[in-house]
């Protein structure tokens, strides 16, 4: 039977932000598929989603709210009812900031859903409770401060232009895995002639795409920009003119430090020839148009900031901002698109609370005081599975006192150590307002089915737990579609112009993009500014990653059939990844004695997972690489990849630094 065609959007944490054609017949999602009316994402879809109907109906859903009944992490639950719920976890708080202080209480999300308002939706309750804040940092921060340490708030250039470059750079970025939408103006650019050049640590599937890749090693991709100018400056290379007019701090870079990045040093730390740096500086320097895609993962060191800002200086030196098709993109910066502050409602604190660093969770747990957490609220996020040294987190959830409440769609790793676990909506069951990062479309959608089993939104979770804590505030009596219309009525200057009949319609808009955005240099000096006075390092230099003590650097690098810990509910999907994997270099493995297929111990001082060995000569002697976040459930031991990342936090943007760590390795018995 035919179904009515219903839009919507893939609320995933990824760049694209799809639109959605849904099919719902009686109430239940049949099938999904890629709205071709998207001006960006064009009607494709990315494996993961071609069957979100298989989400948004699993039997593995949640369907009521349950109550812990046996031990910690265990999984042993009953249900109870919403009532009793609500009450249970009020009733806690209640007692806990009588005893200990509201910041005894940490939220903790991230995002599992895009969508602002429901994404949104537990700032203003615990802005109000006086909870602790969480410092929502754990994906790429690093990425933004080091382009705004050059370009300040400059609007990135829209991502279809791309397809007018002569020479495209993707700068650690598997598109293939986590911006595939971007590849359609890579196909455009490269039918007109340009060369696309992937760089990254070791073979990704979009070296398929690529003319040529270039594998450097991890963390040395600020170094390799600097050798490249330090090459463009030696063979005057350069745009004179644009340096002269819009560029701030060339000469002193070109006095101070780029003397030292010679090929030479440069090869040193990055393992590519002398001649592959020369290579590349000639050919982008020669370049008419060169546009760099900058990834995330690379800004994932220790080093990750000066990584992107070494990176984002490049465009500047050759003049690429004001030729069609050149410049450099690390996402786009759409907030101002919509009032925020409206549905974060930071003024509802009555006074600073203190800020915990999400990729600190495993600390805060255990060793946070005065006071010390006593409980904890997860929505929309799985931090057991996604947050660093996953043992200190484990270890802090399986605390006796701590009070742990998770709602969530299915029974996660967090979930499991729940008190208490609150059903969810998935995407298709509620309303929200969406704005990519990876290009410049916003879309608002209403919910398409109705609630799986008893399953509540955010926004009406967190409405009914502030009418138990007593809250008089009337925001919280509203409902989520409320608040959508108040924030639609702000006007910002980015909504100016859109297509409001096709915007209320559901369907995906472009924002306007300003005359002249892409040279309106919005930093301090009106120019880019490669120096930049107020970081703690004026100018672009190599800085070392944290690195370890253990023979291999670990790569955990993006699934193509996962996002994060997302989607591993999906049987379909796991059995597209077949296992859970540690890809090695055969000289390595072979020095090892160690055979393909068989199951390996990594480690570190920090905690061990078991892998599948997967021998390929797409990686490099010397780094290894495990792809995907994997329920501990499906792990070939007792944990996954996190157990072996670190808490450490990157040189900007207080980011984590999940791709900065060493292992080693054994054969398992
Ligand atoms: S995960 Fe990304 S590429 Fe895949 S459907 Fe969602 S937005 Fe599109």
């Amino acid at each position: 039977m035919a179904g009515e065609i219903l839009r919507s959007v893939c609320p995933y944490d990824c760049p694209d932000t799809c639109g959605l054609m849904v099919e719902v017949v009686e109430g239940r999602t049949i099938r999904v598929s890629g709205d071709p009316e998207h001006p960006f994402t064009r009607g494709a879809l990315c494996p993961k989603m071609n069957h979100y109907e298989r989400t948004v109906h699993s039997p593995l859903r949640l369907t009521s709210p349950l109550r812990r009944i046996g031990p910690k992490g265990s999984g042993q639950f009953r249900p109870l009812s919403w009532e009793e719920a609500i009450r249970g976890i009020a009733d806690r708080w209640k007692e806990i900031i009588a005893k200990n202080g509201a910041e005894a209480i940490l939220p903790y999300s991230y995002a599992g859903t895009m969508g602002l308002v429901q994404r949104n939706s537990g700032h203003p309750f615990f802005y109000r409770l006086g909870a602790s804040r969480l410092d929502r940092t754990i994906c790429a921060p690093a990425k933004e401060a080091g382009w705004k340490a050059v370009m300040g708030n400059t609007m990135a250039p829209h991502p279809d232009e791309l397809a007018f470059s002569d020479l495209v750079v993707l700068w650690g970025i598997n598109a293939l895995a986590t911006n595939i939408h971007q590849l359609h103006a890579v196909r455009e650019a490269k039918k007109k002639g340009a060369q696309v050049w992937l760089v990254d640590t070791y073979e990704t599937p979009t070296a398929g795409i690529a003319d040529r890749t270039f594998v450097v090693r991890p963390a040395s991709d600020g170094a390799l920009a600097l050798g490249i100018m330090h090459i463009l400056a030696r063979e005057n290379l350069l745009d004179d003119k644009f340096l002269s007019a819009s560029v701030q701090g060339f000469d002193e870079l070109k006095s101070k430090i780029l003397p030292e990045m010679t090929p030479e040093k440069v090869s040193s730390f990055t393992g590519l020839p002398p001649e592959k740096i020369q290579f590349m500086a000639r050919a982008f320097g020669k370049a008419k148009a060169p546009f760099i895609r900058i990834g995330a993962g690379l800004s994932r060191y220790g080093n990750g900031g000066m990584n992107v800002r070494s990176i984002v200086c490049l465009p500047a030196l050759v003049g690429a901002w004001r030729k069609k098709g050149g410049g450099a993109f690390v996402g786009t910066s759409t907030a101002g698109a919509f009032a925020m502050a409206e549905i974060t409602r930071e003024d509802f604190m009555a006074g600073e609370t203190r800020i915990v660093n999400m990729n600190q969770l495993g600390h805060a747990l255990n060793h946070l005081d005065n006071p010390p957490l006593k409980s904890l609220y997860v929505y929309h996020s799985n931090p057991a599975s996604i947050t660093p040294d996953q043992n200190q987190v484990l270890k802090g959830l399986a605390r006796e006192d701590l009070f742990t409440v998770v709602h969530e769609r299915f029974m996660t790793d967090t979930a499991r150590y729940a008190d208490v676990v609150l059903p969810s909506t998935s995407s298709l069951e509620h309303s929200d307002i969406y704005r990519a990062y990876g290009n410049y479309c916003i879309q608002q959608v209403k919910a398409v089915v109705p609630p799986v089993g008893q399953s509540k939104s955010n926004w009406e979770v967190f409405s009914l737990l502030a009418q138990a804590m007593g809250f008089p505030e009337p925001f919280f009596s509203q409902r989520a579609e409320d608040l959508i219309r108040h924030v639609l009525s702000i006007p910002a200057p980015l909504r100016k112009g859109i297509d409001e009949e096709a915007f209320s319609a559901g369907k995906a808009v472009e924002l306007s993009l300003p005359e002249g955005y892409k040279t309106q240099y919005k930093t301090p000096s009106g120019k880019i500014e490669i120096l930049t006075p107020k970081e703690a390092h004026p100018l672009p230099r190599h800085l070392p990653p944290y690195g370890g003590q253990e023979p291999y650097l670990l790569m955990t690098a993006p699934s193509l059939y996962a996002l994060n810990s997302s989607f591993r509910e999906r049987e379909d999907l796991r059995q597209q990844d077949k296992s859970m994997s540690l890809q090695m270099n055969p000289g390595d493995a072979g020095e090892k004695g160690f055979q393909d297929g068989e199951r390996v111990t990594a480690f570190n001082d920090r905690g061990e997972a078991s892998f599948i060995l997967q021998v390929t000569p797409k990686v490099p002697a010397g780094v290894v690489v495990a792809a995907g976040v994997w329920w501990l459930e499906h792990c070939p031991g007792r944990r996954s990849v996190n157990a072996l990342t670190s808490q450490r936090l990157t040189d900007m943007g207080r980011g984590s630094t999940l791709y900065d760590n060493t292992v080693d390795v054994r054969r398992e018995p």
